[in-house]
């Protein structure tokens, strides 16, 4: 059965005194998670070891990096390599996040190098896909985001790409208040697991979690996770806030 997944990106937010605070609050306030469920904080580089620690012996919880280098070492300087992440027993990695591939030219073909890297470490990526509003207001959101899975992704074996967790973020909803509706979403992410059913068969597609990330709310998340094809959110300024983000972890159907 696919896991149903509540993750935070905190970006480039908090100092380590204010993460370290916010994982307490979270860890304290009433949140269950059932075996096929699972949170997931991807934290900024210099907090990874804090996170790993305060989450340890936790189950179903996880800290992730938000990026990663496409090379397994040497004079790439600033940059973090998957080695590195795998000595902090780190088991997730955020890719393609709209930010990254809109700030710092992330292609899809760079993005399968780093998805490779990741596989062949056994991290799981976390891959992040979706378009801008212009390309959602000429209806062509299918198609784009078919091309970013194709590029990135559809060059892995049926094994790997159950290891590999999809985020729908429409960029047009990123950080600005306005969240797809549950049809729209459960809409493009039957679309994308339909997309995986051809590539791969049916059964490898419903392994496969699709989140839905674009200012997810405590709010708003038991109605968008209530859709058969969303199986959780990637979650960023509501991530940010203890009681927030508990709720959408006990959001998760
Ligand atoms: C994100 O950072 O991936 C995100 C979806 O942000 P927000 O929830 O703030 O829209």
């Amino acid at each position: 059965m696919r896991k149903q997944i509540a993750a935070a990106n905190w970006k480039m937010n908090l100092t380590l005194q204010k993460g370290e605070e916010l994982l307490d609050d979270i860890i304290a306030l009433p949140h269950e998670l059932k075996a096929d469920q699972q949170a997931i904080f991807a934290v900024p580089f210099p907090y990874l070891a804090m996170a790993q620690q305060k989450v340890h012996g936790k189950k179903n919880v996880f800290i992730a990096a938000q990026n990663c280098y496409n090379k397994k070492s040497g004079a790439y300087t600033g940059e973090t390599s998957v080695e590195m992440l795998l000595s902090l027993d780190i088991s997730y990695v955020v890719l393609g996040h709209s930010e990254r591939r809109e700030y710092f030219n992330e292609s899809n073909q760079f993005l399968a190098e780093k998805v490779n890297i990741c596989l062949e470490n056994k991290i799981h990526p976390i891959f992040c896909c979706g378009e801008a509003l212009n390309v959602r207001e000429a209806n062509g959101q299918n198609d784009f985001v078919a091309k970013q899975l194709e590029e990135s992704l559809f060059h892995l074996s049926a094994e790997q790409i159950q290891n590999v967790v999809i985020a729908y973020e429409p960029i047009w909803a990123i950080g600005t208040g306005k969240t797809a509706t549950s049809d729209q979403a459960q809409e493009i992410h039957a679309f994308i697991r339909s997309q995986f059913a051809t590539k791969y068969g049916a059964a490898v597609a419903n392994n496969i979690s699709i989140l839905y990330g674009g200012s997810v709310k405590g709010s708003n998340a038991k109605e968008l996770f209530s859709q058969p094809d969303v199986d959780g959110g990637l979650v960023g300024g509501a991530a940010l806030v203890a009681s927030e983000f508990v709720a959408i972890i006990n959001a998760l159907k």
